[in-house]
């Protein structure tokens, strides 16, 4: 047996047993718990120091799953699910009363999703129920795309399953599907042109505005790294002192204590892929004592790259 399977092995014991585990998904790391089970999932929030307010995410092996945990799956879910899963689309429907209130924050809705990753796949597989997964870290702090950024910020987990770094980089697009209302909630790696191409005519965006829509856990600070994160002109501004640029495409004209790239030429996949990484290089950098980063332009892929970098950026931006 792989090193590889007898980690998932281990990690699916301690989730049988009530346990939480961090694992890897093609979005970012998840904090998984048995999702039926309401004293396990309590972990998850208690580790994560997560408001219960803020709904959890169901992550399924299978196609077959999603009728145990939702209601409603119409030719419409149907479709996007053959389209997009396994991949970074959570879809919201009506939930089966098997999915406890705390996984749903007491919503009457559960958001499923099917992740894109071999190991994810083959633990929830080996669990034998679906895993409850938000990201693996403290609530409003920088998402986990390596293992070493889910034992920085979660030192008392159970168990940390390393899969090498994420490779979509940010986190899941998620849709609420209403009779023939498709709903955008958080912009995330499927942009809303990759479910156009594929579904012309048959859905309503009922919003292009995904920041005015109201979703429990969709605040304007999040994900920040713990020093300060300004979105800058790099053109414009004076770097203090032990400064850190995070740009998305080559340069080397910035007189700054340490630059690091996104990408060569701004690909947005590539951006998105290292965005959070960027971040948690600069957030353990002890001689980097702030962080400017450049934007993109917020089309396709770039509005849930902007999504994430505000919220990063949030905090300080009074500061400024
Ligand atoms: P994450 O933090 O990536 O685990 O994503 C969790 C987010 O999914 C929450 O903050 C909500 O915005 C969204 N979400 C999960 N379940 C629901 C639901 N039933 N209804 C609406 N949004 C949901
Ligand atoms: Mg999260």
């Amino acid at each position: 047996m792989s090193k590889g399977s007898s980690d998932i092995l281990k990690a699916s014991e301690i989730i049988k047993r009530g346990g939480v585990v961090a694992f890897p998904t093609e979005t970012v790391y998840g904090l998984g718990a048995n999702a039926l089970d309401p004293i396990a999932v309590a972990k998850i929030f208690a580790l994560k120091e997560r408001p219960s307010f803020d709904p959890l995410i169901v992550h399924i092996c299978s196609f077959d799953q999603i009728s145990l945990v939702a209601d409603e799956i119409s030719p419409l879910v149907k479709e996007l699910t053959d389209k997009f899963w396994p991949g970074p689309l959570t879809i919201v429907l009506p939930k089966k009363s098997i999915v406890p209130d705390i996984v749903t924050s007491g919503l009457p809705t559960v958001g499923v999703r099917m992740p894109d990753n071999s190991i994810a796949l083959e633990l929830i597989k080996e669990c034998g129920t679906p895993l409850a997964a938000p990201s693996a870290n403290k609530f409003g702090n920088l998402s986990p795309v390596k293992a070493s950024h889910v034992k920085k910020q979660l030192p008392d987990v159970d168990f940390v399953l390393d899969g090498g770094k994420t490779k979509g980089g940010i986190e899941s697009t998620i849709v609420s599907v209403k009779g023939n209302i498709c709903t955008l909630l958080r912009p995330g790696l499927i942009t809303l042109e990759d479910i156009e191409r594929v579904m012309p005519q048959k859905f309503i965006f009922a919003n292009d505005k995904p920041e005015e829509i109201i979703a429990p856990g969709l605040l304007k600070s999040h994900y920040s790294p713990t020093k300060p994160l300004y979105i800058t002109d790099l053109s414009k501004i004076v770097f203090p002192e032990n400064s850190g640029v995070i740009v998305h495409s080559k340069r080397e004209d910035l007189n700054v204590k340490k630059i690091i790239c996104t990408s060569a030429d701004c690909t947005l996949t590539e951006v998105a892929a290292n965005l959070f990484s960027a971040m948690h290089t600069m957030e353990e950098d002890d001689d980097i004592s702030q962080i400017y980063i450049e934007s993109v332009a917020e089309k396709g892929l770039g509005i849930a790259i902007m999504d994430r970098v505000k919220k990063a950026a949030y905090r300080y931006t009074k500061s400024l």
